[in-house]
């Protein structure tokens, strides 16, 4: 009964919430979508690797634990002005949304799990390329790969994942000598197929479109003894490229190892155009799109502040600061403000 009261009061356009904890406003949208080389991106995974590896295998939810700085240099790329319906990636990777998204479709060479495949522009273009590459190298015996998942249609929460919010990450899977996987699925250095892996990783690098990515070190080291052996590609290359063998996270080196990336790659890009669309976005629409819409619950006979702060994992300050409250008295029927949703979005196209 509770939660169907919860369900009444909130919103229906609202679209997925974008947190119950958080709350941003114009002003953090801002900071978070200034150009990518103004400053360095906030809160992107550090270099320590002190999380604690999830249990249980599920799909790509053990890298956005941790918070901290990045150190690669953003690319600078000449930025066409925004048009109605381009892709929007608004605030974080780990706290934000998705505008206009594109899905990356399925085909011959590709997997993908419908409703999460959903990214910029930058991004679905970057794996498709990437994606084409290693077919065009290997048109024989090539397995399809599975890309698992980017962000939703309009981006937001999106557990078990704390990133994939922004259409700036996707999972994907390795390339297997084991046969086709038909999800993503554990690979061992004797059954990664490390000459499609490394055509898929060079294809990625290529354009400078990656901010990093995760790739478990004892597959790392796979890659590099292919790289360097088999494709040739120079020691000034591998160095700039690969934590392995220096370090399990080199500073500067985008491909990195983080546990719980046997299964999978973590591919964070840049996506410079649609983190710069926001401005023309916000100056077409309107401020209105970024305010945030209250989610409210109304009280009920015997509910305290602390029973309602435990139902939405808020804490009582926070709860009573939402609702300007100085006592702690509650009275059935009133309505509280419990957390903050997305703002609709226009419609766009
Ligand atoms: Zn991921």
């Amino acid at each position: 009964m509770l939660l169907l009261g919860v369900l009444l009061a909130t919103p229906a356009a609202a679209g997925p919430p974008v947190g119950q904890l958080s709350v941003f406003g114009p002003d953090d949208l801002r900071t978070w979508n200034r150009p990518l080389w103004m400053e360095e991106m906030p809160s992107e995974p550090p270099l320590s690797l002190t999380e604690q590896e999830l249990s249980g295998g599920a799909v790509g939810e053990s890298e956005e634990e941790h918070e901290g700085e990045d150190d690669r240099q953003a690319p600078r790329p000449v930025l066409k002005p925004y048009a109605p319906g381009d892709p929007v990636s608004v605030g974080q990777p780990n706290q934000g949304y998705l505008v206009d998204g594109v899905a990356i479709e399925a085909d011959a060479h590709t997997l993908v799990r419908p409703g999460r495949n959903f990214g910029t522009l930058e991004t679905v273009n970057a794996i498709r390329g990437a994606i084409a590459a290693v077919n065009r190298k290997f048109p024989e015996g090539t397995h399809p790969l599975v890309v698992a998942d980017l962000s939703r249609e309009h981006g937001g929460r999106f557990p078990p994942h704390k990133s994939h919010q922004s259409g700036r990450d996707v999972d994907l899977g390795y390339y297997h000598t084991d046969g086709p996987p038909q999800r993503l699925a554990r690979v061992w250095p004797q059954t990664l197929d490390a000459a499609r892996t490394w055509a898929l990783v060079e294809g990625l690098l290529a354009d400078d479109q990656v901010q990093y990515m995760f790739i478990d070190y004892r597959l790392q080291a796979k890659l590099y003894a292919y790289a360097r052996d088999e494709a040739g590609v120079s020691q000034e290359k591998l160095d700039a490229w690969f934590s392995y063998p220096q370090a399990q996270v080199k500073r500067g080196a985008p491909i990195r190892h983080l546990k719980g990336h046997a299964d999978h790659i973590h591919v964070r890009f840049w996506s410079p155009q649609a983190v710069a669309n926001f401005e023309g976005y916000v100056a077409h629409y309107g401020e209105a799109v970024l305010q945030p819409v209250p989610t409210h619950y109304t009280v009920r006979k015997g509910d305290s502040l602390n029973k309602i702060a435990k139902k939405f994992r808020l804490n009582i300050k926070q709860l009573k600061g939402w609702n300007r409250m100085r006592g702690n008295a509650l009275k059935p029927g009133q309505k509280l403000v419990v957390g903050f949703r997305r703002p609709p979005l226009p419609r766009t196209r």
